[in-house]
């Protein structure tokens, strides 16, 4: 069962209150389980941003200070506060995501524009989806240029980096990384994961696929 509670949080830039939505429990979608991307459906994806509407300061906790306030007032970040067509949420996760990379955090940085993408995916904005997908893979550029893994393993990051490629549609460099980590793949879930986004991106399939499919596992 999903719970959700709107809390009141000051916000440590403006010191105004704004509503956040804290989810107290949420099912999970079990059968279903994630995306290739990682995405969980019925988790709270949406929601892990915290957004004032006041001043437009995004943070994981609004009630902490950021070590650079000074970039809420830049023009690429009132840009994002100004775009129309996109939600708070998605909003949040890229005004976040130019507080992480002042911060040198790349793989914070990569999560958080990758969430904005999921955000654009529930609201059917595909735009936003291959946009904020593209920032996510140069996001993952940078941390890979500082040694730092954005998932759990390097062979993790291989098959992101791919599904990624293919949402966009640049089939080629994805075909061109999902041989590449064929080839070093020693451990069989991965394996069989890599060879489904093979199949993905030989039938230039751009749309959403699940774990479970490429498990072989039937779930209705
Ligand atoms: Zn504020």
């Amino acid at each position: 069962m999903t719970i959700v509670r709107t809390e009141h949080k000051t916000c440590a830039v403006c010191d105004v209150s704004s509503p956040v939505r804290v989810w107290l429990s949420y099912s999970s979608f079990e059968k279903m389980g994630p995306s290739l991307d990682g995405c969980q459906p019925g988790a709270p994806n949406a929601d892990l941003v915290q957004f004032c509407r006041h001043c437009g300061y995004a943070s994981y906790e609004i009630t902490e200070v950021p070590q650079c306030p000074g970039i809420i007032k830049t023009k690429f970040y009132r840009d994002v506060l100004k775009h129309r067509w996109i939600d708070d949420s998605c909003k949040g996760y890229l005004c976040l995501t130019f507080f992480l990379v002042a911060d040198d955090d790349y793989k914070g940085a990569f999560w958080s524009s990758l969430r904005a993408a999921w955000v654009c995916d529930a609201d059917d904005y595909w735009q936003g989806s291959e946009e904020y997908r593209l920032q996510a893979l140069e996001m993952m550029r940078r941390s890979h240029e500082a040694g730092i893994a954005v998932s759990e393993s390097q062979e993790q990051d291989h098959l992101l980096q791919t599904d990624l490629l293919r949402r966009t549609g640049s089939f080629q460099q994805a075909m061109s990384i999902v041989m590449e980590a064929l080839k070093g793949c020693r451990e069989q879930k991965m394996g069989r994961l890599l060879r489904f986004e093979r199949r993905l991106i030989e039938n230039g399939d751009k749309a959403v696929h699940w774990v479970k499919e490429a498990e072989g596992v039937a779930w209705a």
